[in-house]
C-alpha cells in the first residue's frame, strides 16, 4: 500500500470520527434543547397523539377483547330525563341507589361500584341517606367514591379519614413519585354513615395529559401522611385476590406495582397507562338506569337483567352531565366508562409499559447507526432516500406491533426525528468527505509524488493549452527547462536518499522564485520545467537567470555536519518565436539547455 493510499485512509477514518462527533454534538444539542419547556411539551405532544392514533387502529382491529364481566349501569341523558320527570329533581333521592343496590345484589355480583359521590348535602333527606349507607353495608362487595383536592382550609376545614381505608405502600423505585402529582392538602369528604361503615371507599382523582386527555390514572392518592388506592385499583385487585382486600402494596425497583399476584408498570408519576377495548357504549353492556328502575318496579316489558357474577359500575353517562372525557379513542367517554377500562386492564393485566430511558437511548443509538450506514454505503440517493422512508415506516410499523402485542408504548416521535436529522447530517458529511476525496484523487493525478511540482501529464496538457490561449489572445509565452548538473555523481557520492532531498529542495527554490500564475513541474528525472503564462524571452531569461544564481548559491546539507552546493543548468524557448508546437517550444528549450551543459553548465544556455 503507498503512502497516499494510507494518507487517504487515515484521512477517512479521521472524517468518520469527526462525522461521529458532528453528529453526537448535533444530538446533544438537541437533548440540551430539549430541556426548553416548549419544545418538550412538543414532542410530548406529538408522542402522545402517535399513542392515540395506535390505540385508535388497536381497538378497530379489536386487539383486546373487553371482558363481559364488566357491565354498566348508566345514568345516561334518556335517565336524567326520565329522573328529572319522575322525581322532579337530580340528585335523587338515595333511597333509590338504595333499591338498585337490593336488586342487584339478589343476583350475586361480584361487585357493585359506584362512580358516584354521596357527598354530605343539606338537599339530602338524611333518611335516604342513612337506609342508602345502611344497604351499602350489608353486603361487602359495594364500593363508593371520594376525592381529594387541594382546596384551601378557610373552605373546607381538611378531615382525617379512617385508618382502614388507608393502605400500607413500599417504594424501591427511584423513578416513581408518588406524591408529585398526587400528594393532597384537602379532601371532599362523603357522608360519615358511610365513611365509618364497612364500605369499601377509593379515591377517584383523575389527572389530564396537556391536552385534556386522559391517557393515564393513578393509583394512589397521599393525603395526611398516607396513601389511599384508587376505587377501581382497590375492587380490583379484591376481585383478583378472592374477594379479600390487599391492604399492603409494594413498588418494586422497576416501577412495578407488586399487588398481590399481579404485577402493574407504573409510570413516573405514579400512575398506569390505560390500554382501551373500544368505543363508548359500544363495549361493555350498558344498562340504562331508567330501565333499572322500571323494571326494578316491575315493568314486564323491561328485559331481565342478570348480574350475576358482573361487575357492576353504575355511574353517569349523561352528557348534560358534564362526566365527559376526552381519551385517546374517543372524544366524549364517559367516567364511569373509564373506570371500567381500568378494571378491564387490571382483569387482563394489560396496562401499558412505556419503554424505559435506557431502552430509548439504545433505539436511538441503533438509528443514527443505520441511517447513517445506509447513506455512507449506498451509492444512489434514491436508494438512499427509499431505504430511509422504509427504515422509518418499518420502525413505526414495528411500534404498533410492539404495543399490540406486548402492551409495551415505544416512542416513535423522537425516533423519527433522529431519522431525519441524522439523514440530513449523513448526507452532508458524504457529500463533504466525496468534494475532499475528489480534490485528493485530482493532486494525486496532477501532483509529482516527490517534489510535489506538477506532474509531467500535467506539464503536457497545460503546455497545449497555453499555447492555444496564447494564439487566441496573440500574447506570447515562455518556457524554462532545468537539469540538475552532474547529478548522478552527486547521487554515487550520497546516496539516492540525499538526492530525492536535493530535488525537493530545488523544486522548493524554484516555487519560491516564480509568480503564482507560473506552473512548475518536474519533467523526468531531475529535469524540471516552468511555465511562464505572458512573459516574453527576455523576460524569462533574466528569470531563468535568478533562479540559477538563488539555487547555486542555496548551501544543501547532505549529512549531519556537512553541506554543499549544486548547480543547474537552464534552457528557454517562447511561444511564437521559437515555434508553435509543444514538441517544437521544447526542442529549442532542451537545445538552449544543451548549450549551457556544453558551455560549462551553470548557466542559461543561448
Ligand atoms: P549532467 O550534468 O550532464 O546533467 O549530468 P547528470 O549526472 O545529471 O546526467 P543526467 O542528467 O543524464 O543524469 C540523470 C541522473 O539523475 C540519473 C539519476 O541518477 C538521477 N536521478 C534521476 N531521477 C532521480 C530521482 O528521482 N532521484 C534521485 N536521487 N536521482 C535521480
Ligand atoms: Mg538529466
Ligand atoms: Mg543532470
Amino acid at each position: 500500500m503507498s503512502d497516499n493510499d494510507n494518507k487517504l485512509k487515515k484521512d477517512q477514518i479521521f472524517n468518520i470520527i469527526a462525522y461521529f462527533l458532528i453528529t453526537a454534538s448535533i444530538l446533544f444539542s438537541i437533548l440540551l434543547l430539549a430541556n426548553n419547556s416548549m419544545i418538550v411539551n412538543f414532542f410530548n405532544d406529538s408522542e402522545n397523539k402517535s399513542f392515540d392514533y395506535r390505540q385508535s387502529l388497536l381497538v378497530k382491529h379489536r386487539h383486546l377483547k373487553p371482558s363481559s364481566d364488566i357491565v354498566i349501569v348508566a345514568i345516561d341523558d334518556g335517565s336524567y330525563e326520565y329522573i328529572l320527570d319522575k322525581y322532579g329533581e337530580w340528585p335523587i333521592s338515595r333511597s333509590v341507589y338504595a333499591n338498585i343496590i337490593e336488586r342487584i345484589e339478589q343476583d350475586k355480583p361480584k361487585a357493585v361500584i359506584f362512580d358516584l359521590m354521596f357527598v354530605k348535602s343539606f338537599k339530602t333527606n338524611p333518611a335516604a341517606d342513612s337506609l342508602l349507607s345502611s344497604t351499602m353495608n350489608k353486603y361487602n362487595n359495594i364500593y363508593t367514591a371520594i376525592n381529594f383536592d387541594n382546596q384551601s382550609a378557610d373552605v373546607r376545614i381538611p378531615v382525617s379519614l379512617p385508618d382502614r381505608l388507608a393502605v400500607k405502600l413500599e417504594n424501591n423505585s427511584k423513578n416513581v413519585d408518588l406524591e408529585g402529582n398526587f400528594g393532597f392538602s384537602n379532601c371532599r369528604t362523603i357522608l360519615d354513615s358511610i365513611i365509618n361503615s364497612n364500605t369499601k371507599v377509593g379515591m377517584i382523582n383523575i389527572s389530564r395529559s396537556q391536552d385534556g386527555i386522559i391517557r393515564q390514572v393513578p393509583v394512589f392518592a397521599h393525603y395526611n401522611g398516607k396513601y389511599y388506592p384508587h376505587m377501581t385499583l382497590l375492587a380490583g385487585t379484591t376481585l383478583l385476590n378472592n374477594g379479600i382486600s390487599l391492604s399492603e402494596y409494594k413498588i418494586d425497583s422497576h416501577s412495578n406495582l407488586i399487588a398481590g399476584e399481579s404485577k402493574i408498570p407504573l409510570t413516573n408519576t405514579g400512575e398506569v397507562v390505560l390500554n382501551w377495548y373500544g368505543a363508548s357504549m359500544r363495549t361493555y353492556k350498558n344498562i340504562p338506569f331508567h330501565k333499572l328502575i322500571k323494571s326494578i318496579n316491575g315493568d314486564k316489558s323491561i328485559e331481565k337483567y342478570n348480574f350475576n357474577n358482573k361487575i357492576v359500575f353504575i355511574g353517569t353517562t349523561a352528557s348534560s352531565l358534564f362526566d365527559t372525557k376526552s381519551v385517546p379513542i374517543d372524544k366524549i367517554y364517559p367516567g364511569v366508562e373509564l373506570h371500567a377500562t381500568y378494571m378491564n386492564n387490571l382483569l387482563d393485566n394489560s396496562f401499558i409499559k412505556k419503554s424505559a430511558n435506557s431502552t430509548n437511548a439504545v433505539i436511538i443509538f441503533l438509528l443514527v447507526l443505520t441511517v447513517s450506514f445506509i447513506v455512507f454505503k449506498s451509492s444512489s440517493a434514491i436508494f438512499a432516500t427509499t431505504s430511509t422512508v422504509l427504515l422509518a415506516a418499518a420502525y413505526y410499523l414495528s411500534a404498533y406491533y410492539v404495543m399490540s402485542l406486548y402492551n409495551i408504548w415505544i416512542e416513535v416521535v423522537v425516533p423519527l426525528f433522529v431519522i431525519l436529522i441524522t439523514f440530513a447530517i449523513s448526507y452532508l458529511a458524504k457529500y463533504l468527505l466525496k468534494s475532499r476525496d475528489f480534490e485528493h484523487q485530482y493532486k494525486l493525478a496532477t501532483t509529482d509524488g516527490l517534489t510535489e511540482l506538477y506532474n509531467h501529464r500535467y506539464f503536457q496538457d497545460t503546455l497545449k493549452k497555453q499555447i492555444d490561449t496564447s494564439r487566441r489572445y496573440e500574447q506570447e509565452f515562455s518556457l524554462i527547462i532545468i537539469d540538475i548538473d552532474f547529478f548522478k555523481k552527486f547521487n554515487d557520492t550520497y546516496g539516492h536518499q540525499v538526492g530525492d532531498a536535493v530535488l525537493r529542495t530545488v523544486a522548493q527554490i524554484l516555487k519560491k522564485n516564480t509568480r503564482a500564475t507560473d506552473y512548475v513541474c518536474r519533467y523526468g528525472g531531475e529535469e524540471m520545467s516552468i511555465i511562464l503564462p505572458q512573459t516574453s524571452k527576455n523576460e524569462a531569461t533574466i528569470h531563468a537567470q535568478r533562479i540559477c544564481e538563488e539555487v547555486a548559491k542555496t548551501p544543501l546539507k547532505v549529512s549531519n555536519n556537512t553541506e554543499c552546493n549544486i548547480t543547474i543548468s537552464l534552457g528557454v524557448s517562447s511561444f511564437p518565436q521559437d515555434g508553435e508546437t509543444p514538441q517544437k517550444i521544447i526542442e529549442c528549450a532542451d537545445k538552449a539547455l544543451y548549450y549551457a551543459k556544453e558551455h560549462g553548465r551553470n548557466q542559461v544556455g543561448k
